[in-house]
């Protein structure tokens, strides 16, 4: 279960069944001397989780795995921006991607017909993906040593925050469709990324999107964040973003035999 955000998610339900959850906000309110219960379930879920993305990172160190969890609201445009970036990538260097999404596997078959390997994270009710179904999608996965391992989270903007899913990075997405002041109602999410992708810039022309105050909110969180303007559609920005990545790429640790 989701504490962050009270849904329901069946991180030990391979079947993604979903039992009706209690603590969640549209049931009959808790007693207060649950208040104390609700904290430590949150803590433990948050524990356990890190306990997986830990491991998640030894597994992505021993085969210079280049993990990167791309985040953002629904519709941002993060799939159409990894095929674009893929194709880019296509000779240079290995990619593979993990998608999440609450049903449907449409993104992966998109990810699939550019050559490169993707499976499919359902999360059901749940609106995030955790360090647990990365790792179990990242062992059937079995990317190419020396791989870029995109992560597309579901598109959600609250909780997917709170969780390390064991990658090197952590990228938001915002397209010039959206409002500027995201970063200040969602503040948490920008925090936490090491990169802005101001995406669907092909459409600027056409929104009033004021891309310099955008910056502004996001800086406001986030003081220094690095940002790109990017466009699946003309390619604008691509190659400033593979550079970015190439940048982050890890050196192959040694492993003990
Ligand atoms: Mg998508
Ligand atoms: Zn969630």
């Amino acid at each position: 279960m989701c504490t962050t955000c009270g849904c329901g998610n069946g991180r030990d339900d391979p079947e993604h069944r979903h039992a009706a959850n209690p603590l969640a906000p549209w049931s009959a309110p808790a007693p207060l001397d649950q208040g104390t219960r609700l904290v430590s379930l949150e803590v433990d879920v948050l524990e356990k989780n890190d306990r997986y993305a830990a491991a998640n990172r030894t597994a992505f160190a021993a085969q210079a795995i280049q993990a990167i969890n791309v985040m953002s609201s629904p519709g941002s445009g993060k799939t159409s921006l990894l095929v674009r970036t893929i194709e880019a990538m296509r000779g240079a260097r290995p990619a593979a991607v993990i998608e999440g999404d609450q049903e449907t596997a449409r993104d992966a078959e998109r990810i699939r017909a550019t050559g490169a390997p993707a499976t499919q994270i359902n999360t059901g009710k749940g609106c995030h993906l955790d360090a647990q179904a990365v790792g179990r999608a990242f062992a059937t996965l079995a990317p190419a040593a020396g791989s870029v391992l995109f992560i597309e989270n579901v598109g959600n903007l609250v909780c997917p925050a709170a969780f390390d899913l064991g990658e090197a990075a952590k990228v938001v997405v915002l397209s010039v469709t959206e409002g500027e002041d995201k970063p200040l109602k969602y503040p948490e999410m920008f925090r936490v990324a090491s990169l802005l992708l101001l995406n669907k810039a092909d459409l600027l022309p056409y929104v009033d999107f004021d891309v310099e105050f955008a910056l502004q909110c996001a800086r406001r969180v986030n003081p220094g964040l690095p940002a790109i303007l990017t466009s699946a559609k003309t390619g604008v920005g691509i190659d400033e973003w593979l550079d970015w990545i190439e940048r982050g790429r890890t050196p192959r640790v040694a492993v003990a035999r």
